[in-house]
């Protein structure tokens, strides 16, 4: 082996998708890693339990020694101390598997909303894990990348990224993001409504995770699509017995929990269309619309938003993979994307 081909053995580089919801991290064109942006903590000593699908085990089982934490919940960093624990925790996860590197790169993909300080404190984490190349990404530009778009173009593309705290929506060209709108209505917000619907309509207590699997299982943004799914029988408390109780559940009662939510993010979509440049809205308007993240996987929300906008939507291959693979084309052209974030430009 020649002294060049040592160093690039010893280089390591990761692409990574700090979601609300999961984080994905990419290492030479394969996802090493896939977790729920999950920790549990000791709640005494502060000392981290698990994370990731381990910790999501621990997640609304109370326990008095264990806590567990999603510190990106609402697309804000509201437990640093949790965050840089979690954040360390998933990154090791992937460079243990090569433990003996002497250059580590990386791209951090976060939410568009996140703060100067809350930059820091993930540059922070890249830090504690001994990162010598950190660059920070935002959300929508990494899912314009991961879907094949030419971002660098003088052409815009709208892109609406529904995650689980956070539902992004953005005007990119010209490598920068020209419109954007960012709103905390997403998964996490159509679970809470289909408990309150359960709640109000049948007096029965469920919780996060039934919600979850009602809205994968038989989610509907509208009550008319195509293929609807059959019922699901699902478990949960009788209110007014306190005993437990069986319901089936269909996509249209679905629909009607999760309306008011899907109207507001229609609502976020058209004020960023209303607050684009018009020959940008042109491009869109012979484009269309791109819809990434885990909740462009709900059965006609890519209908409804068309018949909102009168514009073509079109959901991405792999809605909950566009943004790391975009990431990971980030993590390839960092002397050429101007729009990537390092520790100086704070
Ligand atoms: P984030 O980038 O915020 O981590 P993701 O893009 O990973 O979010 O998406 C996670 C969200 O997508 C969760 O709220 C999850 O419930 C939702 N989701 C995943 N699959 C589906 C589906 N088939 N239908 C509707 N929502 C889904
Ligand atoms: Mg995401």
């Amino acid at each position: 082996m020649n002294l060049l081909n040592l160093f690039n053995f010893l280089r390591q580089e990761i692409a990574i998708d700090l979601g609300t919801a999961n984080t994905l991290i990419i290492q030479e064109g394969e996802i090493i890693v896939d977790e729920p942006s999950i920790v549990a903590l000791n709640r005494k000593t502060g000392d981290v339990v698990a994370v990731g699908h381990k910790a999501m085990q621990m997640y609304e089982k109370t326990n008095e020694n264990i806590q567990t934490i999603r510190p990106l919940k609402d697309g804000v960093i509201a437990d640093f101390q949790a965050a840089e624990k979690m954040i360390e925790g998933l990154i090791k996860m992937a460079i243990q598997k090569k433990r003996f590197f002497s250059h580590l790169k990386m791209v951090i993909c976060i939410p568009s909303g996140i703060t100067e300080v809350e930059k820091r404190a993930v540059f922070d984490s890249a830090d504690h894990v001994d990162s010598k190349e950190t660059y920070l990404i935002f959300e929508p530009m990494a899912a314009a990348l991961g879907i094949g778009l030419n971002v660098e173009e003088p052409v815009g593309n709208m892109i609406i990224d529904i995650g689980g705290g956070t539902t992004e929506i953005a005007v990119i060209a010209l490598s920068g993001i020209v419109a954007e709108h960012s709103i905390r209505i997403a998964g996490d917000e159509l679970n809470l409504d289909i408990i309150n619907y359960m709640k109000n309509e049948h007096n029965l207590l469920i919780g996060e995770r039934t919600a979850e699997k009602i809205k994968i299982e038989v989610g509907a943004a509208r009550k008319d699509i195509e293929n609807p799914p059959e019922p699901i029988l699902i478990n949960g408390r009788d209110l007014l017995t306190g005993l437990p109780r069986q319901k089936s559940i269909g996509h249209e009662e679905v629909a009607e929990a999760i309306d008011d939510s899907i109207a507001k993010i229609e609502e976020s979509v058209m004020k960023t269309l209303e607050k684009t440049p018009p020959e940008l809205s042109s491009d869109i308007y012979q484009r269309g619309i791109y819809l990434t993240g885990g909740g462009a996987l709900l059965r006609g929300l890519d209908k409804r938003i068309s018949e909102k906008t009168e514009l073509k939507v079109k959901v991405a291959e792999d809605p909950l993979r566009a943004v790391v693979l975009g990431t990971s084309i980030a993590l390839d052209n960092t002397d050429k994307f101007t729009f990537l974030i390092n520790r100086k430009s704070l």
